[in-house]
């Protein structure tokens, strides 16, 4: 299993942002984690990434522990955070090459992300100068340079208008060949696009947890 979850809580002061959540990512497998906002989507991805820990129960992620293998886990994993944060001084390169510096990534990495997702055309301009959509590519670019097994992406086409909308959920199914990818969206249109299966989660609990295709099929047989 690529991402493995058992009943994990999350508490907030008096918010209950996760009541009790299991589920299991196999490795190469395309998931959608849908839920409208509020639902805990983000809190999730945040336990799977250790950037927040959870208040109860246990999570493995590449085979590691969240807890005792923090630092296996990291290089497990790549993460595009919700409003991907980015140095918009920075050029595309730049900011990629800093990043491939603190995490002790080889240069050849930054020719190879940026061809992964499309960036070429766009790499030697200010990430300030880039569309939403090229801002969200620089994004996965970043996430993908120490190349992980485990990629984690909180609500990567949120704001994109329909072109780019299209071109990044092919970047996503072309990187996730080889990956497991984890991603977060409000839309199921988008599940459908980009998924092999959808967890739906809503008020912290886990509503459904169903290949694509018998999902599709029992919404079709209530029509
Ligand atoms: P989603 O990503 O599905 O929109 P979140 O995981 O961001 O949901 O939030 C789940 C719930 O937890 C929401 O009710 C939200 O307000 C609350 N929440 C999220 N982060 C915090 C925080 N740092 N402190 C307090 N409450 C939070
Ligand atoms: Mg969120």
């Amino acid at each position: 299993m690529s991402i493995k979850v058992e009943n994990i809580t999350k508490v907030y002061g008096e918010q209950k942002a996760l009541n009790t959540i299991s589920f299991s990512v196999k490795s190469a497998e395309i998931v959608g984690f849908l839920g409208p906002n509020g639902a805990g989507k983000s809190t999730m991805m945040k336990i799977l990434t250790t950037y927040i820990n959870p208040s109860e129960g246990q999570v493995k992620v590449n085979g590691y522990d969240i807890d005792s293998d923090k630092k296996s886990v990291q290089s497990s994993v790549g993460y595009l955070p919700e409003h991907n944060p980015l140095y918009l001084d920075l050029y595309v390169r730049e900011y990629l090459a800093f990043n491939a510096d603190v995490f002790k990534v080889e240069k050849s990495r930054i020719n190879d992300v940026i061809e992964l997702t499309g960036l070429t055309s766009e790499s030697h301009k200010k990430i300030s100068q880039l569309s939403k959509g090229f801002r969200q590519r620089v994004g996965l670019a970043n996430a993908l340079l120490h190349n992980p097994d485990v990629l984690i992406l909180d609500e990567p086409t949120t704001g994109l208008d329909p072109n780019q909308l299209v071109e990044i959920r092919n970047v996503i199914k072309n990187v996730g060949k080889d990956k497991t990818v984890f991603l977060s969206t409000h839309i199921m249109q988008e599940v459908e696009a980009i998924c092999d299966r959808v967890i739906i989660i809503n008020n912290g609990k886990i509503v459904t947890d169903k290949k694509l295709d018998k999902l599709i099929f029992q919404v079709h047989m209530k029509e």
